[in-house]
């Protein structure tokens, strides 16, 4: 049925630049859509540690914080971040411990090596300072179009397109644009879009304008529509189907998958190992743990798994805390199983360790883990 559906939704590629051709807005439409954007940001923009100075850095920085992250929430985040390393040199030279500490809760952590990667290359290579061009910035680790054109434009005001999910909703509606976004030829439609409507010497704020008023009026769902700048250029509105505006394509239900862990507990520590390069969340702390497609015997294996990998013998009473966990392409069931060992048992090294009940907040832990410890050590405390 969803093969069928796309199947479709393809065959219709052949129609889409035909559709756009016909929908072009003249130069007197355009400025008008332009300076109504850049009255209305001027007024109502949200008021940003990074729109201060415009420092490419914090632009930057800020990017990619925000990569599915609301403002609301990533704000704390950029705050402890830009006291810890006000700039760049500071990120290049910082320990990879104290990065994942301070992106702890973000996610997608290797978001943050790559912010390690291109901060010693700006450094190495830049003499320490972003470089305008869209070219070189999309040569830098972990910067696609969308944060190159977002540090060329908010950082330098080059004039750079950006295409974000705020940005995308905007220019969908205003076109009623019929065809889901993610088909390639509307996307390029709309990269192009985004880059003729900048006006001259205005990108900072023409961008940044598109992409707040995503984000704060043309929301997904009931957009304010009264209080828009260019309702009045606004094809969606004026047929009434805005709520339906991106079309959506169906997306995939996620995998489930199952998680064991082995709380294993040694006076008043608990034993963490490090996970290892190259998977998902490497570089962070965990219990030892194993996961599976199924529950079944998963905590008969998780024993066996510590004893051949930690060569410690435990033995795991039954599960006492679960909880789900949603990453981008599937969910985990977290199963927690308690053990008590003789501390001497275990022998320490870079990637295995006790750590102290006052010392788990110091270490970096995937959002699950921390979700347990919080709950774990509040139980003690009881
Ligand atoms: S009129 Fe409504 S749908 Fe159209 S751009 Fe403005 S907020 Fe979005």
């Amino acid at each position: 049925m969803i093969v069928t559906l796309i199947g479709s939704l393809l065959k219709s590629i052949n129609t889409v630049s035909e559709f756009f051709l016909k929908k072009e807005l003249d130069p007197k439409n355009l400025t008008d859509l332009q300076q109504s954007l850049l009255n209305w940001f001027a007024e109502y923009q949200r008021k940003l540690p990074w729109r201060v100075e415009y420092e490419p850095y914090e632009v930057w920085i800020s990017e990619i914080m925000l990569q599915q992250t609301q403002v609301k929430t990533m704000l704390p985040y950029y705050r402890r971040w830009m006291e810890a390393l006000p700039g760049i040199r500071e990120v290049a030279e910082a320990d990879e411990e104290l990065l994942l500490k301070l992106w702890e809760g973000l996610g997608y952590y290797r978001r943050v090596r790559n912010i390690r990667k291109t901060a010693e290359m700006i450094c190495n290579e830049y003499g320490g300072y972003f470089p305008e061009e869209v070219t070189k910035l999309l040569k830098l680790p972990g910067i696609g179009r969308y944060t190159a054109g977002a540090i060329a434009s908010i950082g330098f005001n080059q004039p750079a397109p950006v295409l974000d999910g705020n940005v995308t909703r905007v220019l969908c509606r205003l076109k009623k644009i019929l065809d889901p976004p993610q088909l390639s030829e509307v996307g390029k439609e709309l990269w192009r879009l985004a880059e003729a409507w900048i006006p001259k010497g205005k990108a900072r704020h023409f961008n940044q304008a598109l992409m707040e008023l995503g984000a704060t009026v043309c929301l997904p769902s009931s957009p304010s529509c009264l209080l828009c700048p260019i309702q009045h250029h606004c094809l969606a509105l004026d047929s009434e189907n805005v709520n339906q505006i991106p079309v959506k394509v169906p997306s995939k239900a996620p995998k489930q998958r199952y998680r064991a862990c082995a709380v294993i507990r040694f006076n008043q520590s608990l034993l963490f190992s490090k996970r290892p390069e190259n998977i998902l969340l490497e570089g962070l702390w965990e219990f030892p743990s194993i996961e599976g497609d199924s529950i079944k015997n998963l905590k008969e294996i998780l024993e066996k798994h510590v004893e051949q990998v930690y060569g410690i013998m435990i033995s795991l009473g039954n599960e006492f805390h679960q909880l789900d966990h949603r990453y981008t392409n599937f969910k985990t069931r977290v199963s927690f199983y308690q053990a008590e060992v003789d501390g001497l048992q275990v022998e320490m090294d870079e990637t295995i360790s006790w750590v102290k009940f006052s010392e788990t907040e110091k270490i970096a832990l995937p959002s699950p883990y921390r979700r347990f410890v919080d709950w774990y050590l509040k139980q003690i405390v009881e």
